[in-house]
């Protein structure tokens, strides 16, 4: 295929009263809330943001037990034992896991003690087995131990009353352990956001089924799931929609009420048949709107009853790019994340990369480290058609408006979109 430099077709046109990047993000950013806090339970509660900081109720660990298998013992007793001389003291008992133990251990005394059990009363150290010999009812110490030794302390990690998880942490796995382990089971958090996806046109098919000359399979569905998922949204695809604005309009407002967001692709810019530009203009509540970008420069957004809908144009290079730049930041945002935005380096052109002078142009490229240094290939030509660039990518260079060409060897920015060992 041709690959001319501004080979964004659908994006080509009439690119008067274009809107800013920056600018249309920070109003979508304003205009969406994080979504009401929720209480779940702790499986469910992973990978969404507490809402609420958790203190701990009762000291962790809530009791002194001992580290290791051996003998609790009185630290002042073993103080002189060595291995020539070892100091002999009697077994008066065994301290198991999960109980209070029913024995004390008075002077000359040992009890017989597993890891986790609770210290009985009287010792205040606890010698590893392998620095002892048992012979019937007495047991041979052969080092000394200071006070505390082999004990966890009861209250050692967390006090009664202190904050165990902050208002605002992302729920992973220490996190989760902690709240386990003092006893949350479920927690308030910012729910994941559900999405309602739909793709329009009347030439898209289902992957599954066959095709006609002509048709076009619907990837868009799926390349918003793969980012939907790895966002921590719940996608629901609702397949296909027909370039029948009355009935695209039927489908999404039978939804409102169960969605926190809807994604549509295709039939947002000036054709014949663009369904969504139909559908919603007229009731006033998205804006169709041309972004100084590429790819992805037409765009529809606003409020269908309070839910966030996107409008996102067909090309799939456009969907993938534009739920970087905009959806990404905004789904974050709903769940509560503060880190809203993919991390940004700054890398080495291998070769020139042209894009249009008065637009922002994401370029899809591969980056790596080379002695120091990040470097950055574009992975083939602009058209917002061509899906394999972007399987090739792990990130896209961002080339700002007023440069048209970022020429080998010039440092560009690039956000990545995923992590470099996933890459091959
Ligand atoms: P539109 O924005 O509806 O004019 O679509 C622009 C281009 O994207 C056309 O070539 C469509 O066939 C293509 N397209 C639209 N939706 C999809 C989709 N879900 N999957 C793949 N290609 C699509
Ligand atoms: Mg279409």
């Amino acid at each position: 295929m041709d690959s001319a430099p501004q080979a964004d077709q659908h994006d080509h046109g009439h690119v008067r009263d274009m809107r800013p990047m920056e600018d249309v993000r920070r109003e979508i950013l304003n205009r969406i809330h994080t979504l009401a806090p929720i209480e779940l339970p702790l499986q469910e509660a992973y990978g969404c943001v507490l809402a609420a900081d958790v203190a701990a109720e009762l000291d962790m660990p809530g009791f002194s037990s001992s580290a290791m298998d051996g003998f609790a013992v009185r630290a002042s007793d073993v103080a002189s034992a060595t291995m020539d001389e070892p100091v002999t003291l009697r077994v008066v008992g065994r301290a198991p896991v999960g109980q209070q133990p029913d024995t004390t251990v008075g002077a000359g005394e040992a009890v017989r003690i597993a890891t986790g059990a609770p210290i009985p009363a009287g010792a205040d150290a606890i010698v590893p087995i392998e620095h002892s010999v048992a012979e019937g009812i007495e047991v041979h110490i052969l080092r000394s131990f200071p006070e505390g030794a082999n004990v966890r302390q009861a209250g050692e990690d967390v006090r009664a009353g202190q904050r165990l998880v902050p208002q605002g942490r992302r729920l992973a796995s220490p996190e989760l352990g902690m709240l386990a382990s003092s006893g949350h089971a479920s927690v308030l958090v910012s729910p994941r956001a559900r999405v309602v996806v739909i793709s329009t046109g009347d030439e898209l098919v289902e992957p599954g089924r066959p095709v006609t000359y002509g048709k076009v399979r619907d990837a868009n569905s799926y390349t918003l799931y793969g980012g939907l998922r790895e966002v921590g949204a719940i996608p629901y695809l609702a397949g296909i929609s027909r370039d029948e604005p009355e009935v695209l309009k039927e489908e999404v407002l039978g939804f409102v009420g169960r969605a926190d967001c809807f994604i549509s692709s295709g039939g947002v810019s000036v054709g014949e048949r663009d369904v969504v530009k139909k559908a919603f203009f007229r009731r006033g509540e998205i804006d169709f709107f041309r972004v100084a970008m590429q790819p992805g420069m037409p765009q529809g957004f606003g409020m269908i009853d309070e839910t966030p809908y996107f409008g996102l144009p067909g090309n799939p290079v456009s969907v993938f790019v534009s739920f970087e730049v905009f959806i990404r930041p905004a789904l974050l945002k709903m769940m509560g994340r503060h880190d809203i935005f993919r991390p940004e380096i700054w890398a080495v052109l291998e070769s020139d990369i042209t894009g249009p002078r008065d637009k922002v142009m994401y370029a899809r490229v591969r980056v790596w480290r080379e002695r120091g240094q990040w470097r950055a290939a574009s992975t083939g030509p602009p058209g917002s058609n061509l899906l394999g660039t972007v399987t090739k990518a792990n990130g896209l260079a961002i080339i700002p408006v007023g440069t048209d060409t970022a020429e080998a060897g010039s440092r560009v920015r690039v956000m990545l979109f995923r992590a470099l060992e996933e890459e091959k």
